[in-house]
């Protein structure tokens, strides 16, 4: 892949698609990890006297036409404000993304300055399956600059017009933290010093079991907790009440525990619980000794004798990847899981990598320390489908591999 440091930008304009896809409670930026990790590549191309276009989703807009998606937002505005914040300069933010707005700032900035497009996603095309529909998108943002430079790591695994198909039509070039993540992600793939032990965690056993069997026959140990888990325990037979369940995932999950037995790999699931009878940041937190869950309440934390045991599984590890968070960390009560395992982590001597948005936020949320662990990664599912072994289309379309 070229690297964005070695582009000759002066005098010229780049569009950046970054990942500034930053979680918001009431139109707030709750963690700007994501704003923050985008910075050193824009500094960079600034300095060197590049006019800069930041490209960026946020959120899951709704509505089959631009302009009930962009009456619906959510808008970058926030996003905008707290990039000239961190920047120390102004950005302006366009109206549109690729439309009369864009094209003017486009037309009239000039070197040093920096603007940002509204929310891509407000433009159907950028996800659309036809392609010729983000074709013509990806078109009109090419038309805004005259060179692209992709650094939006968690967005790499889509397909869409501003990530896959933008880049073919410029020359192009990863930033920064695309070449940060890669160069990471890649040790993890390629012999992996050991033991090399995996936490999954976070809510959707479906978004993860792809990962888990690639990392069977990769990885020595697997820990896994969080909503997931329970789907796993119900696999064997287990009681669970009215925990996270997806019954539709039994089946995949039953094999592949059985393909974890015959690799050999060790996959530890939670021995104790915390639970609650309802899913609110003020439920009562009680603890349930042994994996079964009585009925009426939802496992919400790993207990006690599930952190010890991860804590053990985890101190003589050389290479930890942790992704999802192994309880509901967002409510204090719930919490104690997530941050003995991100301690756990923290301790290991070796490479230790978090992936994953919300176990991100979770390392700054318990405020852990970041520099504890040797890699947090602003991908979830662009780090697993990397970890997966999957081709990613925005590395492909900035020409990985070559
Ligand atoms: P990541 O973004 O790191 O990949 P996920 O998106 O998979 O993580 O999952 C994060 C979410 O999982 C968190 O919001 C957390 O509250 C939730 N979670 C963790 N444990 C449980 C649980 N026991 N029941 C329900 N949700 C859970
Ligand atoms: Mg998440």
């Amino acid at each position: 892949m070229n690297r964005a440091e070695d582009l000759e930008v002066a005098g010229r304009t780049v569009l950046v698609r970054a990942d500034l896809n930053v979680p918001l409670a009431s139109g707030a930026i709750t963690d700007d990890g994501r704003i923050r990790a985008s910075l050193p590549t824009i500094r960079d191309l600034l300095s060197r006297g590049a006019a800069v276009i930041v490209c960026a989703h946020l959120g899951r807009p709704k509505g089959d036409e631009y302009a009930a998606r962009a009456a619906g937002g959510p808008s970058l505005a926030p996003v905008a404000g707290r990039q000239a914040e961190l920047l120390g300069q102004p950005v302006a933010l366009a109206a549109d993304v690729a439309g009369e707005s864009a094209r003017t700032i486009a037309a009239t900035m000039g070197a040093g300055e920096v603007a940002l497009l509204e929310n891509v996603r407000f433009e159907p095309a950028e996800t659309s399956k036809d392609d010729e529909v983000r074709g013509e998108l990806a078109g009109r943002l090419a038309a805004l600059a005259d060179v692209y430079v992709g650094d939006g790591f968690g967005a790499m695994h889509r397909k869409h017009a501003s990530v896959y198909d933008t880049p073919r039509l410029l020359p192009h070039a990863a930033g920064q933290l695309v070449l940060a993540e890669v160069a990471v992600l890649r040790q993890l793939t390629t012999s992996p010093a050991r033991p090399y032990v995996v936490v999954l965690g976070g809510a959707k056993v479906s978004d993860k079991l792809a990962v888990i069997g690639n990392l069977i026959g990769k990885a020595d140990r697997l820990l896994i907790a969080g909503g997931m888990a329970y789907t796993f325990l119900a696999a064997q037979g287990h009681r669970i009440g009215d925990s996270m369940l997806q019954p539709d995932q039994i089946g995949q999950v039953t094999t592949v525990l059985a393909d974890a037995a015959r690799a050999g790999v060790d996959l530890v699931l939670p021995v104790d619980h915390v639970v609650a009878d309802r899913f609110a940041a003020d439920a009562q937190p009680e603890l349930v000794q042994g994996p079964d869950i009585p009925d009426g309440k939802m496992g919400l934390d790993i207990g006690p004798a599930t952190r010890d045991l991860f804590g053990r599984k985890l101190t003589d590890a050389k290479t930890v990847f942790w992704n999802g968070p192994p309880g509901v960390f967002e409510f204090p009560a719930f919490a104690a899981g997530t941050r003995a395992v991100a301690e756990a982590i923290s301790a290991v001597t070796g490479l230790t990598v978090v992936g994953g948005g919300d176990s991100a936020a979770a390392v700054r949320h318990l405020n852990l320390r970041p520099d504890a662990f040797t890699h947090i990664s602003t991908g979830g599912g662009a780090s697993l489908e990397y970890l997966e072994g999957r081709d990613l289309p925005g590395l492909a379309a900035l020409g990985d591999g070559t």
